[in-house]
């Protein structure tokens, strides 16, 4: 006998894959934080001192296939962080660096969007930061471009800007934990499996954007991602 669903099956979460119908399963989103030293400057911590840190956001706050977002509810204060985002596409735990990369099915450029009042209210409480990374709309994210196509992405400009306007600039080769580091790291506390997505991490230079703006995210070796904010949902 087959069991029924008592309520309706949430949809499956997928992001497009340049050039290709394809689409990646989306399973974890994973996030690395003060990944940047000109970043963790602005957000008042030495760089120099810390391990890795990481914090996730629910698969379905991912925006796709040029949707832009809305003013998301609960903040004065809504920032952008532009990001390299890896998808994985072999399962594995405890990875070596030297393994990490042939983890990596492929890239795209992200946005680790922010509600940064809430975030910093959590972070010196010590208290989880859910309510100010891991909200509805909080993740959008370009096209997945398959290693097979492009390679691995190690160095680069990654910018953004808003309404024209550079806010964030920087070279991925700043990366304190470089992608395989990273992986290696966060393999050491999940068993990674394909479908995860892990965001890289912001340089300097996040600030607020309001309902209207433009944003403009761009990789070296990669289409922009380009999202408007939209009024809040009503
Ligand atoms: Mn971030």
């Amino acid at each position: 006998m087959t069991a029924a669903l008592v309520v309706p099956a949430p949809a499956p979460v997928t992001v497009p894959v340049a050039g290709r119908a394809d689409r990646f399963p989306v399973h974890r989103i994973y996030c690395v934080g003060r990944n940047y030293a000109a970043h963790a400057r602005e957000m008042g911590k030495d760089p120099d001192k810390e391990p890795p840190f990481f914090f996730l956001k629910p698969a379905d706050a991912v925006v796709t296939d040029g949707r832009d977002v809305h003013y998301p509810p609960g903040t004065a204060n809504y920032h952008h962080e532009v990001e390299l985002v890896v998808a994985i596409g072999r399962a594995g735990h405890d990875i070596a660096p030297e393994a990490a990369l042939a983890h990596v099915w492929g890239y795209a450029v992200g946005l680790d969007m922010t509600r940064r009042d809430l975030q910093l209210a959590a972070r010196d409480l010590g208290r989880p930061w859910d309510f100010g990374k891991g909200f509805d709309e909080s993740a959008p994210i370009g096209p997945i471009h398959p290693v097979s196509d492009i390679g691995h992405l190690a160095i680069g400009a990654i910018t953004l800007e808003v309404n024209g306007a550079m806010r964030q600039m920087a070279d991925l080769a700043e990366m304190i934990w470089n992608v395989p580091d990273t992986i290696a790291y966060l393999s050491r506390y999940y068993r990674l499996v394909p479908g995860d997505l892990i965001f890289t991490g912001t340089p300097a230079g996040v600030a607020a954007v309001i309902p209207g703006d433009a944003m403009r995210a761009m990789v070296t070796g990669l289409p922009a991602l380009e999202v408007k904010v939209l009024p809040p949902l009503s």
